[in-house]
């Protein structure tokens, strides 16, 4: 059961809010200020664009290789990895790797986002702690990112006051400073607490068994450094062939997803931390975590590799560059979409990794016009991908009425654009 209306309904209502949209408008001019200002200093991204694309894509053909070597270099390295094909099974192994410790500290992941593990473990009694900022609003809040990597873009500065201030006990000013040092001092405080960290990957090299975290906040620094265990979970479409392929990522992604030229903090962890500096005797672990356990994850991975008009969505690096030009997330923002995949290209991430009821209505969201594919720096054919969930839709009768009167009335009083063509190949 799809309720469109109810969908359709939270969406008008998204769309008629004007501070919504002035937030929104605010986070893309500055993205496009700081694209023209880093273009100007970086002006072979566009290629190295091409050539990581490339590699992607090449990759992906080679993916169950890729995913197979990475496994071995990682063991190689001294961690434990696991695979999960479903996000019951990764939840299970990731409390399972908990090992009864009762507070967890994570960096923030899609991933983990995508596989509900932070409400699965509080269910189960721990208390877990996001430590971006953007991050510890949204689980305060219960909200949904408006951007993978811009969580709360979309947020004026003053909800999180408020919401600071409630989680400080105390009244907090709106000073962007003031708050970020806030949630600085929270997370330095809680990590000397806890025994595990939980993270996610931005990239896996096959041929060292590398992992890659980016961030600007340097959280991924002292929340993967200090607890004794660090836990890794991450999508096997994170695997590169090798560091190069993963390097040229780090370099590339900063640009289409922020506008600027650089990621503060690009931490590449290849195993458990050591000193040989007694008598070249090696002794792990030294100041990082004693045990790095890896969890990849498949949940529809698989199948979307296997699906001629779906493996395209896996070559998406989900910079975001999409949305910032998106005309119907320019309006709404997080409200697109009910996974945490939003906007277009999130249309096939969501219907393989939650279903055609929950990517029904996404897919009746998109307008269409193909400016998401204009923008791709990976050339993605979202607009393809997006009609072909719309197909499936329809094919299990997931039609918006609107939408279901409008063909309807085409059918039967004809159309001023065409002749209409009215067995077999009309589309809903
Ligand atoms: S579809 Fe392209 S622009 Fe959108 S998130 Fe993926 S790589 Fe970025």
């Amino acid at each position: 059961m799809v309720d469109f209306e109810g969908y359709f309904a939270r969406i008008s209502e998204a769309a008629s809010d004007p501070g919504l949209q002035a937030a929104i408008k605010k986070a893309v001019n500055n993205y496009e200020r700081k694209k023209e200002i880093w273009i100007g200093r970086l002006r072979n991204i566009p290629e190295m664009a091409r050539e990581l694309e490339e590699r992607r894509r090449s990759s992906l053909a080679n993916l169950a290789d890729n995913v197979e070597r990475a496994v071995e270099a990682m063991r190689y390295n001294g961690m434990n990895v696991f695979t999960a094909k479903t996000a019951g099974e990764a939840r299970e192994i990731v409390y399972g790797l908990l090992g009864g410790e009762k507070l967890v500290m994570k960096v923030k992941s899609l991933t983990t986002e995508e596989i509900g593990l932070n409400e699965f473990l509080q269910g189960r009694g721990v208390e877990v702690w996001e430590t971006d900022v953007g991050a510890v609003l949204l689980q305060l809040t219960r909200g949904k990112a408006a951007h993978p990597t811009g969580l709360c873009i979309s947020t004026p500065k003053e909800k999180f006051a408020a919401e600071f201030s409630r989680m400080a006990g105390r009244a907090l000013g709106s000073d962007p400073e003031e708050l970020v040092a806030f949630i600085r001092e929270f997370v330095k405080g809680k990590i000397t607490k806890t025994r595990v960290a939980v993270s996610g990957a931005n990239a896996i090299t096959a041929d060292t068994g590398s992992i890659y975290i980016l961030t600007n906040e340097g959280n991924d620094r002292v929340v993967t450094s200090w607890p004794e265990k660090h836990v890794v979970v991450a999508g096997i479409e994170k695997v590169f062939p090798d560091r190069e392929a993963a390097d040229l990522y780090a370099r590339v992604m900063p640009y289409y997803t922020t506008g600027g030229g650089f990621t503060q903090y690009v931490s590449v962890i290849t195993g458990i931390s050591s000193s040989s500096d007694i008598e070249r005797m090696s002794v792990r672990p030294a100041c990082g975590p004693g045990e790095i356990d890896v969890v990849l994850l498949d949940n529809g991975r698989s199948e979307m590799l296997a699906d001629q008009d779906f493996k395209e969505a896996l070559v998406c690096i989900k910079c975001g560059a999409c949305l910032l030009n998106c005309p119907v997330w320019n309006l709404i923002a997080q409200e697109y979409g009910e996974s945490v995949y939003m906007g277009g290209m999130g249309i096939p991430w969501t219907l393989f990794t939650a279903g055609i009821e929950k990517a029904a209505t996404q897919a009746y969201s998109c307008l269409q016009c193909g400016k998401c594919s204009d923008v791709c720096p990976m050339r993605v054919d979202v607009r393809r991908m997006v009609q072909r969930a719309r197909e499936m839709s329809a094919a299990v009768g997931l039609v918006p009425e609107k939408v279901k009167r409008v063909k309807e009335s085409v059918l039967a009083n004809g159309t001023p654009y065409s002749t209409v063509q009215r067995e077999g190949g009309s589309r809903p």
